[in-house]
């Protein structure tokens, strides 16, 4: 499609915004303009952090002679020109902004050559204007080199960090295409210095290797996943548990290919490490969401970098399942497998489930038993020193991998997952009648304001009450912003505002997920149960397993996963040959 200046009505329905931030936002509408015109490679050269000096050359189509300078007018664009290809764009670009608006605040030359041109075409820009159109020689593809940016706005300028900052973003920004484009050639030179060059092969796990070394490359693992009814798919790569990451700047995710930022896909993510992971430990991710153009609006926010989808329940489904798919398969839990049937014994494979018996207490409800052993309400520790209504059942042996309790019992060995179990236990508690419900709440010393999404004033307005049983005090402050007075005494963190916030998420998107018995008092015992990862005294292990026992529902955590996996001594008898 030629370039055009888009008509008046359509200019108005495009999110206009500050598309010129910063130097890697150059980058990123440059490396943009590149990929849609089909380059296969992309050479990104910077100076000065990019403040003083960006280039970028790609082989891809170019630009014909005749269009050149119209390209730098404002709503010129070769990529839409119906309000119904607004609604499906499948084209990074389409707005026709950047390049008049990069001009505008830099020294900008141009040179391109489309391949049936005989030769190619320069034009020259200061601070917006005109200053030089004429023919260069070149090679096929477009060169765009920006130089002195914001040398006209100081003001601006000042806004920019340290260099090295600068550059850092750069590079960030430029790794993260290279991981969604493998078969695109990225070349980054920084100072004259290659940082990054991948090999354009086509090849995640070349291009994974390429940003992050062949270490972490080779740990990775692939995730494919559709969703059947709605045909949504996911690809590319996730750490597995062990290798994580003090924060989610290695969190990437695209939707058909287009870097977002998504809060929802972050939590669907994380939602399906669920107690694979510690505390504040995030993994690395680089996923792609393919799903149909027309269901993803990408002209809801200015920079492009947050979208909007029309089904926000299926794309985080999908992620999520896909993740956890491949986490599971990927458990360290010995996947205890029936043994090759031996004539005249009966199949094995039930004990192999987590099902496990209490005696004589497994008819105990809450209320009675439940109850009567508090944890304490400020610390995450099970006091040893409390006195336990009964004898536990299961005998502590050890801790397994910071993540699993091994115990013995009467029918063998078992496997407790110290997370799913403690939220089991606190979700019982949490549920517990009206009278101790005083007890759950922990007011803060100062109130905290919190600034709350309207996704998240919704589920609010759903549940205010219940929030309040469990513990927390909200009260409306103007607009968006609440006051949070209390949190329920469960929890540790140093957070009270970002718990609400991830309470409040979480019910959210398990709403989405799954209808169950009581989101809201899944998601606090989700979040104040301890994590993978935390070390527990023995004596901690022992009240834990003796809290989890008084459950009504020992078997599995209010999200419905197991809480325990059981290896019969029958089981383990015959996998040694004793009988
Ligand atoms: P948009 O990408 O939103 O269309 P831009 O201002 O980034 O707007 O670019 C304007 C037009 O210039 C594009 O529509 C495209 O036709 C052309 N263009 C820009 N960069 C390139 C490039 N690297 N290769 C080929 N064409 C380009
Ligand atoms: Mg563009």
């Amino acid at each position: 499609m030629p370039i055009k200046v888009l008509p008046a009505d359509l200019a108005g329905k495009i999110a206009a915004g500050e598309v010129v931030e910063r130097p890697a936002s150059v980058v990123k509408e440059l490396v943009e303009n590149s990929l849609d015109a089909g380059a296969s490679q992309i050479t990104v050269e910077i100076q000065g952090g990019g403040i003083q000096q960006i280039r970028i050359t790609d082989d891809g189509c170019g630009i014909p002679v005749d269009q050149v300078e119209l390209a730098f007018q404002r709503h010129a664009t070769s990529k839409l020109d119906s309000q119904e290809q607004l609604e499906a764009m499948s084209t990074l670009g389409f707005r026709g902004e950047a390049l008049p608006s990069m001009a505008a605040v830099s020294n900008l030359i141009l040179t391109t050559r489309p391949a049936e041109a005989e030769a190619g075409h320069t034009v020259h820009l200061e601070w917006g204007t005109f200053t030089h159109s004429g023919p260069q020689g070149a090679a096929v593809g477009t060169s765009v080199t920006v130089s002195d940016l914001f040398g006209n706005l100081p003001a601006r300028r000042k806004f920019l960090r340290t260099i090295s900052t600068e550059t850092s973003r750069v590079q960030e920004l430029v790794s993260r295409y290279a991981l969604a484009y493998p078969q695109t050639r990225f070349q980054l030179a920084v100072d004259g210095k290659q940082q990054l060059l991948t090999s354009g092969s086509g090849s995640p796990k070349d291009a994974l290797a390429a940003v992050y070394g062949a270490d972490v490359a080779e740990q990775m693992l692939d995730v494919h996943g559709e969703d059947a009814e709605s045909g949504y798919r996911v690809d590319g790569f996730i750490s597995p548990p062990g290798l994580n990451r003090a924060n989610r700047t290695h969190m990437t995710f695209f939707v058909n290919r287009r870097w977002i930022q998504s809060r929802m896909l972050s939590f669907a993510l994380e939602e399906a490490y669920h107690g694979l992971l510690p505390e504040r430990r995030f993994p690395l991710a680089a996923l792609n969401l393919d799903i149909p153009y027309s269901q993803v609006d990408v002209n809801s926010h200015p920079s492009k970098r947050e979208i909007r989808f029309h089904q926000e329940g299926k794309a985080f489904s999908t992620l999520q399942r896909a993740v956890r798919a491949v986490l599971v398969a990927d458990s360290p839990v010995p996947q205890m497998r029936p043994p090759s049937p031996i004539p005249g014994q009966e199949a094995a494979a039930p004990s192999f489930f987590p099902r496990i018996s209490f005696g004589g207490q497994s008819g105990r409800g809450p209320g009675s038993g439940g109850h009567a052993v508090p944890y304490p309400a400020q610390s995450q520790t099970f006091d040893p020193a409390t006195p336990r209504p009964a004898a536990p059942a299961l005998k502590v042996v050890g801790q397994l991998k910071l993540t699993y309790i091994v115990a013995e019992g009467p029918e063998g060995m078992f496997l407790v997952d110290q997370h799913a179990a403690h939220e089991r236990v606190l979700f019982d508690r949490l549920r517990q009648d009206s009278p101790t419900k005083g007890s759950l709440s922990q007011p803060l010393l100062e109130p905290v304001t919190v600034e709350l999404s309207p996704a998240q004033v919704d589920v609010l307005r759903e549940h205010g009450g219940h929030l309040e049983d469990y513990g927390f005090a909200v009260e409306h402050f103007g607009d968006n912003s609440y006051l949070l007075r209390a949190v329920p005494a469960i929890f540790t963190s140093q957070d009270p505002g970002k718990s609400l916030l991830d309470v409040l998420d979480m019910v959210a998107f398990e709403g989405l997920l799954r209808q169950q018995e009581d989101v809201l008092a899944a998601s606090i015992a989700c979040h104040g149960a301890i994590r993978a990862g935390k070390s527990l005294t023995e004596g901690e292990m022992r009240a834990l397993l003796e809290q989890l026992e008084a459950a009504e529902n020992p078997h599995t955590c209010p999200h419905g996963r197991p809480t325990m996996i059981h290896f019969s001594s029958s089981h383990m008898e015959r996998e040694f040959g004793r009988r």
